[in-house]
């Protein structure tokens, strides 16, 4: 989609920093970050959001990548969280799928 940020990440258009990629997921560090480890999971197909997410298979390889992150960026031992921001009440700001993956500091329960 032309005019969604993370689709021009995922073109090179915007530069990330990248710290996973395959055929068809990226992850790269969000350029504001809310922990110490701040990654942003995305599949490089345009969805707009999870309830958009109707294939399984890259479904699976969104988990698959998120798993490689967490293990790559060293998360595994003290604990991390993934966060799904969905729609307007749920904090949703950038309308492409992604999984945002903290780690590194403790994480409040409920959240805000
Ligand atoms: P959300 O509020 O769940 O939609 O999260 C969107 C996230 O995208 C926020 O944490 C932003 O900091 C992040 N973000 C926006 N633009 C960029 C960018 N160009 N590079 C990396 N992260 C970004």
């Amino acid at each position: 989609m032309t005019d969604c940020i993370f689709c021009k990440i995922v073109a090179g258009d915007i530069p990330s920093e990248r710290v996973y990629e395959d055929g068809e997921v990226l992850a790269f560090r969000d350029v504001q970050p809310v922990a110490p480890t701040h990654v942003l999971v995305i599949p490089k197909k345009h969805i707009a959001d999870i309830t958009e997410l109707g294939d399984a298979g890259l479904a699976s390889k969104l988990i698959v990548a998120i798993n490689e992150v967490v293990k790559d960026q060293g998360l595994v031992a003290d604990g991390f969280r993934v966060v799904n921001n969905c729609g307007e009440q749920g904090g949703q700001t950038v309308g492409h799928l992604h999984f945002h993956v903290l780690g590194g500091r403790d994480m409040q329960w409920p959240p805000g």
